[in-house]
């Protein structure tokens, strides 16, 4: 995917994405408006005092760059994110709409508006304080032995992680659930049962001994006690260290993150009994009939020596811990929805010391993500119906066959490939199933019930019923045509099992995506991010799943070796970039989203120029067709972030840092053509050195 999504709870890592640009104008905190006259490349922002060959990131974006401030409330910037404001504010507006109307009872418009209402009435939510979570806690507290910890235990299952879609790999709960196609028959489906439980991001914020992480876990072991003390729990400070020393242990039994992204380790069918023998502690009858999984013979343990470690902590550590532990758990889980006290204290933790952020985002904006959470598709259907016309879904359609076909050539010139995995490889291509703008079918949500002035409660039924939705899939045929974004999300994904895009309709609209630009433009921003998403398929990961999302490698061994070893370059190239003296970008860990970028790049290059029909791209604003893409190009990647938040995404993202994927043009040879760039320059690569995969 090119950018990662935002999950219920404000923690989960929001990742990277700026493509497009034109100049924009910014102004304090408050969302940054995009000039309207602005439809070609933003040559104010450049930097022409910068060789290209040098730092093309800086010759593009330098000047944007230099008088470009971080709004205070965010903990990145760049057209994405700003994309995403404007996106957010159309949303809000349709929402607020929704609202005022009074629909129906029961009506889609209705829920969103008692949804978005019942999350921006402040003054309930403080006079109830704590009490929405009263049943919750007492459920706990009424825990008396290790059966009814496990059903506890199996009650918090959520269907909130996801491997391969919108990848994200974490959840606070103990374990968290993803309902997919299974990876050795793709005729069903199967849950995928993976690791979790710990408040931080990430194993590393536990183990990691630099001075760095060690004061964030002081920090963090604070924030704990501070959340207890809140909700007027007796005793804090020696609670909050002992729920930490339990996250700790738990943390010592996960898997790293490239560890966890290996779709081959993960691949591990468990029957109910492997449970009892491969992972004992936990009593796994009364979690699974808790989380209403009592009838499912066959899971996919994703992390087998994980799950094994946290079935044996939840025998052999002290009941009283884990209460302890599951009530600081329900209540951090709460507190977007709880009195402004528990909002701030999260934020305190998350925001400012885990990403940099100064300031929260505004209450209606977080409303907006909410509402986007529990009813994403019924907003999304107001957003497409308003903002994405069929005119452009047809013309983001000829771009998307213009990439397949490029990538199509690209695949019959590949002089190393063999026959039989071309005819696999065109299969697939062939097969593959694009969704632009938004889904065949909407998602229904008449069982889901949103009750106007309860908006924790309102939360906790969205997360079961989205919960039960995925339950229902198990034993039923697969649905290709099911979308895992919402229209409303400035983002694009593939989906490697289903052998599908999704292309939401907000990546498709201005600057990104714009029919006064020029092809050659267009082509270097949505034009790469389609090819991007394509490649997936044909990845270091896509190569693992067939044509019908079978994990089955189809390439011969020659074959794989040699792309494997245009991945080494790859991975080394990305392992020199170094943003701080103490830390590098992790080649391995994004190798799959570099392939993309420099397997998308291509493609888009040769799609602009199927999309010309032979006639050469005009010259405007001085520069030529090739310049224009690769510029576009490394524009839409303009970016300023936080180092905290650039710690973080180092350590947990599968993407590169947004500079990073600027400079994947030094793998293209038009771009030392259109540039001038020379040996001896910093970016220089020698031709043999380029990484040309697809
Ligand atoms: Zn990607």
């Amino acid at each position: 995917m090119i950018t990662m999504s935002r999950s219920v709870a404000s923690r989960a890592s929001a990742i990277v994405l700026g493509l497009a640009f034109g100049s924009v104008a910014l102004s304090g905190s408050g969302p940054a408006a995009i000039a309207p006259d602005a439809h070609g490349i933003d040559l104010d922002g450049m930097d022409r005092s910068v060789l290209p060959g040098d730092n093309f990131f800086a010759y593009a974006n330098g000047t944007w760059l230099k008088t470009t401030e971080i709004p205070s409330d965010r903990s990145t910037y760049g057209i994405g994110p700003m994309l995403a404001e404007l996106t957010n504010q159309r949303t809000a507006a349709l929402i607020k709409e929704a609202a005022g109307r009074r629909a129906a009872s029961g009506s889609e418009t209705r829920k969103i508006g008692d949804y978005y209402s019942s999350y921006m009435d402040e003054a309930t939510i403080e006079g109830k304080g704590v009490k929405p979570l009263q049943p919750a806690l007492d459920s706990i507290a009424g825990v008396l032995d290790r059966q009814a910890l496990a059903r506890t235990l199996g009650g918090t299952l959520r269907a909130d992680v996801d491997v391969l879609n919108n990848t994200n790999l974490y959840t606070g709960n103990l374990f968290g659930l993803w309902v997919a196609q299974d990876l050795d028959d793709p005729s069903k489906y199967s849950p995928f049962l993976l690791q979790g439980g710990l408040g931080m991001p990430d194993r590393e914020y536990y183990l990691d001994p630099s001075p760095r992480m060690t004061d964030i876990r002081a920090k963090y072991q604070v924030h704990i006690a501070a959340v207890l003390r809140l909700a007027h729990v007796p005793d804090a400070e020696a609670k909050a260290a002992r729920i930490f020393d339990l996250e700790h242990r738990i943390a010592e039994t996960h898997w790293s993150r490239a560890d966890s992204e290996d779709v081959v380790k993960g691949n591990n069918h468990w029957t109910r009994q492997d449970f009892e023998t491969r992972a004992p502690g936990l009593d796994w009858p009364a979690f699974f009939a808790a989380a209403g999984l009592e009838k499912q013979s066959v899971f996919v343990v994703w992390q087998p020596s994980a799950v094994a470690g946290t079935s044996a902590l939840v025998a052999g550590q002290p009941l009283e811990t884990w209460k302890d532990y599951l009530g600081f758990r329900a209540i951090e889980h709460a507190s977007t929805f709880l009195p402004k006290a528990f909002v701030d204290e999260s934020f305190a933790f998350y925001g400012q010391v885990l990403t940099g952020t100064p300031k929260i985002r505004d209450r209606w904006k977080r409303a907006v993500d909410a509402t986007n959470v529990a009813l994403g598709e019924a907003v999304g259907k107001l957003y497409a119906r308003r903002y994405f016309p069929p005119a452009e879904k047809a013309r983001a359609e000829a771009m998307v066959r213009n990439l397949l076909t490029a990538f199509g050539r690209r695949i019959d010139r590949l002089d190393w490939m063999a026959p039989e995995t071309k005819a696999r490889a065109k299969a697939k291509l062939a097969t593959l199933k694009v969704g632009v703008g938004y889904p065949d079918r909407w998602r229904d949500y008449s069982g889901l019930e949103v009750i106007r002035g309860d908006a924790l409660g309102n939360a906790g039924r969205a997360d079961l019923f989205e919960y039960r939705r995925n339950l229902r899939k198990l034993g039923q045929p697969i649905d290709r045509t099911e979308w895992v974004m919402t229209p409303q999300t400035v983002n694009a994904v593939n989906l490697p099992v289903m052998n599908a895009l999704n292309f939401p309709a907000a990546i498709l609209q201005p600057p990104y995506f714009d029919s006064r630009r020029t092809a050659a433009m267009n082509y270097g921003a949505t034009g790469a991010t389609i090819g991007h998403e394509i490649s997936h398929s044909f990845d270091d990961q896509g190569a693992l799943f067939d044509a019908t999302g079978k994990l089955d490698n189809w390439w011969t061994k020659e074959d794989f070796g040699h792309f494997q070893s245009s991945s080494g370059e790859l991975v080394r190239q990305y392992d020199g970039y170094s943003p701080f003296p103490d830390l590098s970008v992790n080649g391995k860990q994004t190798l799959s989203e570099n392939i993309a970028d420099v397997a998308g790049l291509a493609a888009a290059y040769d799609a602009c120029k199927l999309s010309l029909g032979g006639k050469s791209a005009p010259v405007v604003q001085g520069l030529s067709g090739d310049q224009q893409f690769f510029l576009s190009f490394t524009q839409s990647w303009r970016q300023k972030i936080r180092e905290p938040e650039m710690r973080k995404r180092i350590l947990t993202d599968s993407h590169s840092p947004a500079e990073y994927r600027g400079d994947t043009v030094r793998n293209l040879d038009a771009w030392y053509a259109a540039f001038g760039v020379k040996p001896g320059e910093k970016l220089y690569l020698a031709p043999a050195d380029r990484v040309h995969v697809w």
